[in-house]
């Protein structure tokens, strides 16, 4: 029972794997810390564990996937290239017996959600079907395109799989065994859809890329179901909130706009994800503690007028996370 997802790809617009010297300063530091610590540290792997992600893990460099599966159904969110390890997974599931039906939801085609297609280790076994999905109508072109020589040797009417495209209606919810899901439209240029999922009473919402320029309800209009009662949405943080309002019109929100929808529409949990890909670990870190100061003086302001806050459980996710709802 349960809709599992699992968070392959959260950085936002290009790959960002961590250089050498992030990795030797980490190492460092961790190091100066076990050495300050040493004589109360019984175990490694949990003081390791313990650590900020600055110097413990980092935040992670792929870009846009998200596996969205239930006892029946398993599901894509985009072809960044965190796709590329998720399909090493599915093929090692499968022995790569090319009996696979895989389905994939696109958002738009921005290249960070495009770009581990071509990597994608399923698509050239044959046997295999590919489905994708996506409301705009130029679906099919924008992925055969990323098989186009010269930039990929393999032309997409070579690949050995079998794709399939299908084209959403906005809005409009379709059935896949036992998920639901629903297209709603995002604010982001080149137009992007976030999708909800609805599964045994529970929800997901995965509401990236976006500016999130339509806050209030009346604005959302008919997206606004993408937001109410979540019981998980994944939001755009791409940015610090003084950024984001430096970068009108660039496509990407901060932790306290995705905290303001969240706080008034009953959302329980939030993962924040697209993290800029020029921004270190330490400045994420820097952005998520800037989010909590804005989340703790909404909820002060609110009891301030004796009025009853909505809390919010969330956090600036990590690649490799893995949520149960
Ligand atoms: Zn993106
Ligand atoms: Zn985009």
């Amino acid at each position: 029972m349960g809709l599992s997802i699992n968070l392959w790809g959260i950085r936002g617009s290009l790959p960002t794997p961590a250089t050498p010297d992030q990795i030797h300063h980490k190492i460092v530091e961790a190091l100066r810390l076990f050495d300050a610590k040493r004589s109360e540290i019984k175990d490694i792997e949990g003081f390791v564990r313990g650590l900020s992600p600055d110097i413990g893990s980092g935040f992670g460099g792929h870009t846009a996937c998200i596996e969205v599966s239930s006892p029946k159904a398993r599901l894509i969110i985009d072809g960044g290239s965190g796709l590329r390890c998720l399909g090493e997974k599915l093929m090692l599931e499968s022995s790569g017996a090319g009996q696979g039906v895989i389905h994939i939801l696109m958002t738009h085609f921005h290249w960070d959600h495009l770009i581990g297609l071509p990597f994608f280790i399923p698509i050239f076994v044959p046997g295999n079907q590919i489905h994708f999905y996506g409301v705009q109508d130029d679906l099919e072109a924008n992925i055969r395109r990323v098989f186009a020589k010269p930039n990929f040797p393999v032309e997409f009417d070579r690949l050995p799989a079998k794709v399939f495209f299908h084209k959403l209606k906005p809005r409009e919810t379709v059935e896949f065994q036992d998920i639901k899901v629903t297209p709603y439209q995002l604010d982001h240029p080149d137009p992007c859809w976030g999708y909800k999922f609805e599964h045994s009473g529970k929800t997901f919402s995965y509401c990236v890329d976006s500016e999130a320029r339509r806050v209030t309800r009346e604005a959302l209009g008919p997206d606004l179901p993408l937001y109410q009662k979540i019981d998980l949405m994944i939001f755009d943080a791409q940015y610090t909130f003084l950024e984001s309002a430096e970068r009108i019109n660039w496509g990407h929100a901060s932790g306290p706009i995705g905290i303001d929808i969240a706080m008034r529409e009953e959302v329980k949990k939030i993962l924040f994800i697209h993290h800029d890909p020029a921004a270190s670990d330490a400045k994420i870190l820097e952005a998520e503690s800037q989010t909590r100061e804005y989340y703790e003086s909404a909820l002060a302001a609110a009891r301030a007028h004796g009025a009853k806050p909505h809390e919010v459980d969330w956090q600036f996710a990590r690649e490799g996370m893995k949520l149960h709802l």
